[in-house]
């Protein structure tokens, strides 16, 4: 009989042992040296195991890029798939397996460009997900082509003497799409507040969209070198219902802007200060936005348990 749970899962079971970050970790990552994923990856495994999730109920789902062989390093179920389509994969997932923990790995070509269209149904759905937009304005795995995302004026293969379209704004496409109901920003390089919003997003009842802003040193280093160094170039958003940093770790942002996430019109305001500041924290949130995978529960008659039954003895019928 095939059944849903891994063989290739070693992970000791719950009972009485606690996992730690390694026992999250595949294999060794191979993105470049100082590639910002490195951070976000351990950033990830860190959460993973600080809510002490089952390997085998957790699904990594991503589509291509760079970004997009997260879940090779990651010790849990993980589906690498094509270019633009982790959404639709990952709603399937959430929509038939709502008790599986899934996460969405998607790029700035990938979630913006060719997976647009998901981007927008996905949110809409707001099926409970964390969705990470690695966003490092660019095309890097096929070395370097202009991206949704990139800044005005980028040279690039495909713009060689500089990209002329202005940059979609992920955070502000996404707070003007009806359902909306979690949109945060970090970067990588700011560890407590890269941890804390990963924490959030988890604990959000429907779809957590968080874009990380990601450096890629190799093909982007002149863009996001100047907001690494400079003290002044961050902005954080401060409120109890937000991203809640420690005394210590707020005190290390020369700018704090308080913004209650509650009040979407502000949001939406504070998303355009991207033109002059990178604006980090909770943007918007509302936990009662209505979600699909909710109405999949409920409403289909159909218990967790017998869709199993009925995949696994789908899947019999393959078996020899
Ligand atoms: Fe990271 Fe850029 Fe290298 Fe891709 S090309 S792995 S984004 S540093």
């Amino acid at each position: 009989m095939i059944t849903l749970k891994p063989d290739f899962c070693d992970i000791e079971p719950l009972d009485g042992h606690l996992l730690s970050t390694d026992d999250y970790a595949s294999s060794e990552a191979r993105w470049c040296s100082g590639c910002g994923a490195h951070t976000i990856l351990h950033s990830v495994q860190k959460l993973c195991s600080d809510e002490q999730l089952p390997p085998e109920k957790t699904v990594f789902v991503s589509g291509i890029g760079c970004s997009s062989r997260f879940p090779h390093y990651m010790k849990t179920y993980g589906f690498h798939g094509l270019h633009g389509r982790a959404f639709p994969v990952a709603s399937g997932v959430k929509f038939r397996r709502p008790d599986l923990n899934v996460f969405v790995i998607t790029g700035d070509g990938d979630c913006c460009s060719i997976g647009a269209g998901h981007w927008v149904h996905a949110i809409r759905y707001n099926m409970k997900m964390v969705v990470l937009l690695f966003d490092n304005s660019i095309y890097g795995l096929t070395k370097k082509q202009t991206s949704p995302t990139s800044p005005i004026g980028t040279v690039s293969n495909t713009h060689p003497t500089g990209s002329v379209l202005p940059p979609i704004n992920p955070i502000q496409a996404t707070l003007g799409l009806p359902n909306v109901s979690f949109v945060a920003q970090t970067v990588d390089w700011k560890l407590a507040h890269l941890e804390a919003t990963l924490k959030k997003a988890f604990d959000h009842p429907g779809l957590a969209f968080v874009r990380i802003v990601q450096r890629c040193p190799v093909w982007m280093r002149d863009t996001y070198e100047p907001t690494v160094k400079d003290p002044n170039a961050i902005t954080v958003l401060h409120h109890d219902e937000g991203i809640v940093l420690g005394e210590d770790a707020l005190k290390k942002f020369r700018h704090v802007k308080d913004h209650d996430p509650a009040d979407i019109v502000k949001a939406r305001e504070v998303a355009e200060l991207v033109k002059t500041t990178t604006p980090i924290g909770l943007f918007y949130q509302n936990k009662n936005a209505s979600r699909y995978d909710e109405y999949g529960a409920h409403n289909l008659g159909i218990s967790v348990e017998d869709r199993i039954d009925a995949i696994n003895s789908h899947m019999d019928k393959y078996a020899i």
